[in-house]
């Protein structure tokens, strides 16, 4: 076996699992422990479906082309444009999005991230409410009721469970899983309401009912009613009285409630009900993002101009404006004439009318990977692969930095997507 790195990060879901042992050898990753299936298919399987070489389109197709060529005809594209957009980012790293910033602000375009379709109405909960927050390291260390709301984290983030939320042992919590009640509220049965000790399962888009009813109990207000949103009274007033007696709750909750009727309202729902639980007992939320780094797309987004997604430089300062600068909208309603896209697929995710215009205009594409939205691209850039072949900062769904690691080398003259960015910008800076 060639050499065995410890401690290396999985740049695959928001948990970015920090405890991974991974071999090297001959140019092949092999995890050795702590990976969940996910993430042994993202190291096993990461030089597979590459961007072989940088690819422009002519007469129809996209043919090989050097760097510099497909450099100089990003930048022509950007600088032509009235009104270019960039958009992805989240599977990308922090010192990339502080480089898109800079060109979008460059080249008077929009700037906008893939919370835009997942977690967006999570940020304006945020914006109007608030957020009673903690890191999963205090979960783990003191939680004693969980409850996954809208989420499935046995499917989508395989190591939640037992790095941070149900199974470890913490500072306050000698039993682990014995030590914890786990809730799972939800419109379907999934793998994580198998295992919860209650599930509630309520009617599609009746979370804003649920969660206020809830709030109106734990307020001691009377509610004369037999169901709400599919569940009995008694199931509700049982789960209020475990959040008002347990010592340290936690609501960790997925698109089942952001993308659901209701959607940012729904969120601000929740936070109000932890923000009232909090005068009784400590309780926390946290969004489950899905992407490695979504989380630090919006905190760069926000360091950077103020504006956590959604924003439009086309008057030379930032604007912000969910719903009329979001990427989905400015393509369905073809606003924009060009796009760089980075290490997304909107072609594989958006609705038909956005994913056509995408395909009217040029398009830039950066990515290690062939991908949907490649296929129909103008220029497409073939990066390394950020945490395994280029370093970078990552944040955890909780908000903590992580730092990823180059475990191997990319192939010679595939560079970081913050150095392709880079070079792009020097070229835009120069055409213009
Ligand atoms: S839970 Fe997510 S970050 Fe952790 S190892 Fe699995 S895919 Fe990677």
């Amino acid at each position: 076996m060639g050499k065995v790195l410890k401690d290396v990060v999985c740049s695959f879901c928001g948990c970015l699992c920090d405890n991974l042992e991974i071999a090297v050898e001959n140019g092949k990753i092999n995890p050795v422990s702590r990976a969940c299936k996910v993430s042994i298919s993202r190291f096993v399987n990461y030089n597979k479906d590459r961007v072989p070489y940088p690819m422009i389109r002519e007469k129809g197709g996209l043919v090989k082309t050097s760097l510099d060529e497909a450099i100089n005809k990003a930048a022509e594209i950007l600088s032509r444009a009235n009104w270019p957009l960039i958009y992805g980012l989240s599977s990308s790293v922090c010192e990339a999005h502080r480089k898109c910033v800079e060109l979008a602000e460059l080249v008077g375009g929009v700037i906008d991230q893939t919370a835009t379709v997942c977690h967006a109405p999570t940020i304006l909960a945020f914006q109007e409410i608030g957020e009673i927050h903690a890191t999963l390291g205090e979960i783990k260390n003191r939680s004693d009721l969980v409850i996954f709301w809208g989420c499935n984290p046995l499917d989508a983030h395989l190591n939640h469970f037992v790095r941070y939320s149900v199974t470890p042992k913490g500072l306050y919590i000698s039993k682990g899983r014995k030590d914890r009640t786990v809730v799972a509220v939800d419109v379907r049965e999934t793998r994580t309401t198998r295992v919860a000790d209650i599930f509630l399962r309520i009617e599609p888009g009746k979370d804003y009912e649920l969660l206020s009813v809830l709030r109106a109990l734990i307020n001691g207000k009377e509610i004369d009613l037999d169901k709400v949103a599919g569940v009995s009274m008694e199931e509700i007033r049982e789960l209020a009285e475990k959040m008002v007696n347990c010592r340290y709750g936690v609501i960790f909750f997925g698109l089942g409630l952001t993308m659901s009727r209701g959607k940012h309202y729904n969120v601000m729902a929740a936070l109000s009900l932890v923000r009232d639980l909090n005068k009784k007992t400590r309780f926390v939320i946290i969004p489950m993002r899905g992407h490695y780094n979504v989380k630090g797309a919006g905190v760069v987004l926000g360091w950077q101009t103020g504006y956590p997604f959604a924003v439009d430089f086309s008057r030379g300062y930032p604007r912000y404006g969910p719903g009329e600068f979001s990427a989905v909208n400015l393509l369905a309603n073809g606003e924009v004439d060009a796009a760089l896209i980075l290490a997304a697929d909107p072609a594989a995710n958006f609705p038909v009318s956005a994913s056509k215009h995408l395909a009217r205009i040029p398009t830039v594409v950066i990515d290690p990977k062939i991908s949907m939205t490649s296929l129909i691209a103008d220029v497409v850039i073939p990066s390394a692969v950020s945490g395994i072949e280029a370093e970078g900062t990552a944040y955890r769904m909780d908000g903590v930095p992580i730092r990823l690691r180059k475990i191997i080398d990319p192939e010679p003259g595939v560079l970081a997507d913050s150095e392709v960015l880079q070079l792009i910008i020097d070229r835009v800076k120069g055409v213009r």
